[in-house]
């Protein structure tokens, strides 16, 4: 049996350690990120969300149309971030 699996993307991909540098950039300043609402498009610095923390975890909702950009749940110690509600974030100046 050939254990040689060829993707048509395999002479240019890296495994994803190699983001993490570019990745800091997010977890360093996060708040100031543009927040662009996957429900209807708006964008706002996540800062300017609406936060819920009574929720059982975190919940960050939007500031136009009150949809859920993202949670934050403790599940027995461990941190689990959901984002389907992010269509993009954006860090940096204009
Ligand atoms: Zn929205």
């Amino acid at each position: 049996m050939d254990d040689t699996r060829h993707h048509p993307l395999d002479q240019e991909h890296l495994d994803g350690n190699a983001l993490a540098g570019a990745l800091e950039q997010f977890v360093s300043d996060l708040t100031s990120a543009e927040c662009t609402c996957a429900g209807c498009g708006s964008s706002a610095p996540l800062a300017a969300a609406l936060l819920y923390a009574k929720a059982p975890g975190m919940v960050l909702r939007c500031p136009t149309c009150t949809g859920v950009l993202l949670c934050l749940t403790d599940q027995g110690g461990r941190q689990v971030l959901t984002v389907d509600g992010v269509r993009h974030l954006v860090i940096g100046k204009p």
